[in-house]
């Protein structure tokens, strides 16, 4: 997958050079005693950035979301198939009528009955915990067959979201970082380690809660160690969260002067020292988490009309947003904004509208209130892009349904599996629960699917699922069939 190359840059909204990364047009400085990009047009010193670890980490991503079926489909240049009957065992197949090449698809049968039995378990109500032994499934065969029906269920979200996605929807998306837990790998006793605090990012539809995408700072595969060390995360005094705050607005304020008060406006110490390493691959800066997050955030909403980020209030998911969305913001296709929300229950209730201009960045903050379900809230909204003048009269338009998706659903992940659990397992195997968890809650789970789905498709069905799929993937063209079948 093709992702942007260079994330050094600025950064500001409405700088003449925001989103530019040709290198002329800084001058690398330290004065603020790190190693940043001068941009002479608005005064900004964007901390340097390290490209290898967040192309490492979206291409990461990217393999995970459709799988590379390269070798079999892309036989020639311009590959067009025809059906061409089943192996003896059933699996269909095509033949590319320009090479002539005859390919093998997956078996609708066969993997139905590997893997129906696991969705069938997890929709009866067994916990993920007891799957396998429900199941009577060795560690190897259980191993095998999770990392087949991950790999299909995130297939078919992709193809749903790239059916779903068009011209005609402007998403609005609530992204904001939460920390899983998962096995360290390392001996405690040598290295004083107990389990492994993983930076994840989320990105949900705010109307529908539909989950978009989850991503995190561990690169499993570190082998080209040496052009991905700036990027590892150095464990540090863990950063006090300024939750207790209960006016939003003062929470914005002191978040940016959490944020300022780092040695760099991204180094950002999100566990304790003992939770900050892992054996096998590497734990990165949550910052390069953030870029490889946003440029596949980008490529998923590429082809809405606009779209609406309300973003965690934290610099660097900003920077990374604005990076991957500078062409959209600057042709005001793309919008973005921070959010605090908290529940109201000081006496300090407000009926007008308060707004505030807060950092170096002078940006407008508007509270509003809002009350869901007999719940009174406060919510503060950051304008970052484009910069408003007035308190907006449509701000509650931007919060359709929850305030903050990203709590429900990590609520509901970590009750299904526990971070008691989780602890005990490996990340490959965290993130392949999170694929199931996160399709069924987007499409089986809720009342109807999240987005909408293919008319053939029967969401609990394995072999529904691997004949669209196998439809899909090579694009098959319309029966020309019965002739050439044998
Ligand atoms: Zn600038
Ligand atoms: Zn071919």
């Amino acid at each position: 997958m093709l992702f942007r190359r260079e994330y050094n840059g600025c950064k500001t909204f409405s700088c003449v050079n925001c989103g530019n990364p040709d290198p002329a047009l800084y001058s690398r400085s330290s004065r603020l005693g790190y190693a940043a990009w001068h941009c002479p047009e608005c005064g900004a010193y964007p901390p340097e950035l390290s490209n290898p670890p967040i192309l490492a980490l979206a291409e990461q991503i990217a393999q995970t979301r459709i799988p590379d079926v390269s070798p079999l489909i892309w036989c020639c240049a311009q590959p067009l198939f025809v059906k061409y009957g089943l192996t003896r065992s059933g699996s269909p197949r095509v033949q590319c009528i320009h090479c002539r090449k005859v390919h093998t698809l997956a078996n609708p049968n066969t993997l139905s009955k590997q893997l129906q039995p696991l969705l069938d378990g997890l929709l009866a109500g067994i916990s993920p915990v007891d799957l396998a032994a429900e199941l009577t499934l060795s560690n190897k065969v259980f191993s095998e067959r999770m990392a087949k029906l991950t790999c299909l269920l995130s297939t078919v979200m992709t193809r749903v979201e790239i059916s779903a996605l068009s011209q005609k929807v402007s998403p609005i998306v609530q992204t904001r970082s939460h920390v899983q837990v998962c096995r360290s790998g390392l001996s405690r006793a040598a290295n004083k380690q107990a389990e492994t605090h993983v930076w994840t990012l989320t990105s949900v539809d705010a109307r529908t809660g539909y989950v978009y995408l989850i991503s995190d700072n561990v690169l499993l595969s570190a082998d080209n160690a040496s052009c991905l060390e700036a990027g590892h995360y150095v464990p540090r005094v863990k950063e006090q969260g300024i939750d207790s705050e209960a006016n939003v607005l003062s929470r914005a304020e002191k978040t940016y002067a959490k944020i300022m008060a780092r040695t760099q406006f991204d180094e950002l110490a999100y566990c304790h020292e003992k939770h900050g390493q892992i054996a096998k691959g590497a734990l990165l800066r949550p910052v390069y988490a953030a870029h490889a997050h946003m440029q596949i955030l980008y490529q998923q909403l590429a082809n809405t009309s606009s779209v609406y980020l309300l973003l965690e209030h934290e610099s660097f998911v900003r920077g990374a947003a604005i990076t991957a969305f500078d062409t959209r913001v600057k042709n005001v296709t793309a919008n973005l904004y921070y959010w605090h929300v908290a529940a109201d229950i000081d006496a300090d209730r407000v009926s007008e509208p308060q707004q505030k201009t807060l950092s170096w960045w002078n940006e407008k903050w508007f509270r509003t209130n809002s009350e869901r379900e007999g719940q009174h809230y406060q919510i503060a909204l950051g304008y970052l892009t484009p910069r408003v003048s007035q308190p907006p009269k449509n701000a509650d338009s931007l919060f359709p349904s929850e305030l903050d998706w990203n709590a429900v659903f990590w609520q509901d992940f970590d009750h299904w599996l526990p971070p008691s659990h989780a602890a005990k397992l490996s990340m490959e195997r965290v993130r392949q629960w999170q694929t199931v968890y996160r399709y069924l809650h987007n499409i089986v789970w809720s009342k109807k699917p999240r987005l909408p789905i293919y008319k053939t498709m029967k969401p609990i069905s394995v072999e529904s699922l691997v004949a669209l799929e196998n439809t899909l993937s090579v694009a098959l063209v319309a029966d020309i069939s019965s002739g050439s079948e044998k």
